[in-house]
């Protein structure tokens, strides 16, 4: 079992323009803007659980581990 990074929708503020977490996630195409829902959404089969995002995050526990 392993943890992977989660973004709660309801906290993101992707949509006023942040993108920190996308910038610091050394893993290409792994979280991205989702230009639909409006919010960074974390691509799970690729994430390898760095937690960065969560460091870069400006938002305190927007993102979440989440065990896969
Ligand atoms: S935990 Fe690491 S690899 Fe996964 S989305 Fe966050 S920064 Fe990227
Ligand atoms: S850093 Fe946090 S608030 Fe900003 S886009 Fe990423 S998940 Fe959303």
């Amino acid at each position: 079992m392993y943890a992977v990074a989660r973004v709660t929708e309801e906290d993101c503020t992707a949509e006023k323009g942040c993108r920190l977490c996308i910038v610091v996630c050394p893993e290409p195409d792994t979280i991205d803007y989702d230009p639909i829902k409006k919010v960074a959404v974390v691509n799970e089969e690729r994430c390898k659980g760095c937690i960065l995002c969560i460091a870069g995050c400006s938002v305190q526990k927007c993102i979440v581990m989440v065990d896969m």
